[in-house]
Formats: structure tokens, sequence, C-alpha cells
């Protein structure tokens, strides 16, 4: 065979490959559908449908685009006689021809659309099956959901490079490479169907990552539709905290518990136990960590321990625990995290008996320190 032939072939379909999945390193030198027509596209921000309809109708044109590029590049590089020998001229020329006229056909279809204003995009057409008294057209629809795109309390969750649900106040949005898919807050309700787990031998998510997949089910006059979509499970509760509808999981759906998530159980329980710190309510603040739960735990030297020499656990010396002046500050998710945090993470045996400093004055304390806050009745 052709080394030639074997060498572009290789080279091409890699490009291909990261072109089409987005791959970081694509990202990072801007060989993206977005940031090459970003002229042409405009920022998502500003129009949000019209910005998704053009730049679905461009990646789709460009992906069909990738075997007339291989061919092409074949007559270029002289590398194509493998497959005339194979297949005789005419069949190559067939097939040179029949692989333009996907990209061609692609075309057409964005400038049928475009000549419309749009109105025949399957894009708007989904749209258009939210008119109502409230939405007199999709225009309406559209701008509804721009303008719900610019607020900053939406939430986005991310699924690699080329997935990601939009939650905003009224709407849910699945932006996809090809289309996207919307639901109504109001009218939905999401079902966990099913969770994959991978290792993936790397530290960044602890070695290993789960995913679940979420149906997303909404009536729209007496008829249900539903999409499809995927999520990294540590996002299950924004996902949660982003829903104003229902959401279930799937009985046969087991979520992943992280070395941090199981020590976080026993955290609570032992806090639960500690000696607790009356409060007044109106002293209660929000949680510095999170800043969505109230701050429920103060570090005070509840533990006994000599005062004249540090501790050892497992031949490492620790400091000895000193009472910290702070007003509670956090909630016991984020003392849990900020504890585990700070530990050997390869020996989760020595975790219970470690310390830690405070997260704000930087004082000794252990796991018997962290008191739960109770209002003064
Ligand atoms: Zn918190
Ligand atoms: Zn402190
Ligand atoms: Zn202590």
């Amino acid at each position: 065979m052709n080394e030639i032939f074997v060498l572009y072939s290789l080279i091409y379909l890699v490009i291909a490959f990261c072109f089409v999945y987005k791959t970081d390193l694509f990202i990072s030198i801007g060989l993206t559908v977005e940031n090459l027509f970003e002229s042409y596209l405009g920022r998502e921000h500003d129009n949000f449908i019209i910005y998704h309809i053009k730049r679905t109708c461009i990646t789709t044109i460009l992906h069909l685009s990738i075997p007339f590029g291989f061919f092409t590049g074949l007559s270029i590089f002289k590398a194509q006689k493998h497959f005339v020998s194979l297949l005789g001229e005419l069949s190559w020329q067939v097939i040179l021809l029949g692989s333009l006229a996907l990209p061609v056909y692609a075309l057409f279809v964005l400038i049928f659309h475009y000549q419309r204003d749009w109105h025949t995009h399957p894009l708007v057409k989904k749209l258009k099956q939210f008119e109502n008294e409230q939405y007199t057209s999709w225009k309406a629809v559209c701008n509804d959901i721009n303008t719900e795109f610019k607020q900053l309390d939406k939430i986005t969750l991310y699924c690699g490079n080329r997935m990601r649900l939009v939650l905003t106040r009224n709407w849910i949005i699945n932006v996809g490479t090809y289309n996207l898919d919307f639901a109504k807050q109001n009218d939905a309700r999401l079902v966990v169907y099913s969770a994959d787990t991978h290792d993936t031998g790397s530290n960044r998510y602890s070695g290993v990552i789960q995913f679940i997949n979420v149906k997303v089910i909404f009536l729209n006059e007496t008829r249900e539709f539903s999409f499809r979509s995927r999520l990294h499970a540590f996002d299950f509760k924004d996902l949660k905290d982003g829903l104003q509808c229902p959401i279930t999981v799937s009985q046969d759906v087991t979520f992943y518990q992280t070395k941090v998530d199981k020590f976080l159980e026993i955290f609570k329980e032992f806090v639960e136990n500690n000696p607790p710190y009356e409060v007044q309510d109106e002293d209660r603040e929000m949680c510095f960590g999170c800043m969505t739960s109230v701050a429920n735990v103060k570090l005070i030297k509840n533990c006994i321990n000599s005062e004249s020499s540090n501790d050892e656990v497992n031949g490492v010396s620790l400091q000895k625990c000193v009472s910290c002046e702070c007003k509670p500050l956090w909630c016991v998710d984020c003392m849990g995290k900020w504890f585990a945090l700070r530990q050997n993470q390869s020996a989760t045996e020595t975790w219970l008996s470690s310390k830690c400093p405070c997260p704000a004055c930087r004082r000794t304390f252990c796991i018997l320190d962290v008191s739960p806050v109770v209002v003064k009745s």
C-alpha cells in the first residue's frame, strides 16, 4: 500500500476526529466552529436562538464536508491511485462527486431556511410547539429564552465539550452539536434512567467518573414530548437546585460515592453527636463556602488533648487543637469537604483521627471540635 496514502489517511482521520469531538487541544488553539465562524455567528449571549440555528447549520455542513475533504486531499497528494486501482477511474469520480453532494445539499438547506427568515428551520419548529396565549409566535418564545439566557442565575451543566444542559428560571435547554431541545420547567418532569461509571485512571475525578442519563419529559397541551440529556453525576445536586419541576431517580441507578462523599456521611454523624453551640436566630448567616446553606457548625475545642505536646497519628505529629474565635461561617458539608481535602488522600483510614486548620483563622481543630449550631429557644 502506498505510504503517502496511509500517512495522509491517518493524519486526516485524527484531525477530523479532534475537530468533530472538540478535543481540549483543538479548543485551546481555536479550531472550533464557534471560534472560526465567530463573526458570522455573533455572540451567544446576544441572541441565543439565532446563534445556535447558525451554529448547528454550519457544524452540519462542515462535518458533512469531511469525506469530500479527505478525497480531495488524496487527489492533491496524488494518492488516489490506490482507490482507482481498486475501484476503477469512473467509480472514483462518482465517490468524489458523491462526497461533495452531502455538504452542498446541507448548504442549500441552510440558504432555504435563511431566505425564509428561519421560519422553516427544525429548531424554530420546536419553538413553535410552545406557542399559546402567552407566546403568540415563535419569536416571542425565542425572545423569552434569549432574555432568560442573559440572566446570571441560570445554571449550566457541561457534559464534555459537546453537550450542556442550561437551566433558566422557566426553561430547560439541552444544547447538542447538531440540535437543541427545549422544555418549560412548569410542564416538565425529569427521570434519571441510567448511569455509567468509568475508571479514568486520572486523579482529577478521584480516578472514577460517573455519568447519569436523564430523560426530560414535558407536556404540551395534551401531547407528551421528551428528550434525553447526559450529565456528570457530581452535577446532580446543581441539577436539582436549578429545577422547578420534579425529578425522579430510577431504582436501578446507584450513585457512585467518592471517598470524600463517604467521609462526609461519617463526618456529619460525628458533628451531630458533638456538644451543640447556641446562637440567636438573627445571628445566623449563610455559609461562606457554598452561599446556599445556612452556616451550621462552629469550631470549639471539645477534645481533651495533652496541653504540652503535639499528638501523633501513624508517626505523623499533629498540632494540638486550639479554640477558634471565629463565628459560625460554614455549613457542615463545606466544613467536611474542607477537612477531607486537607488530609492525606492515599490514607483515608487516618482522616477521622487527623486535624485541620480553621478555614478562616488557621487554628487547628479535630473532628470532635466541630459543634452543630442550634438556635436558642
Ligand atoms: Zn456550605
Ligand atoms: Zn477559626
Ligand atoms: Zn480537637
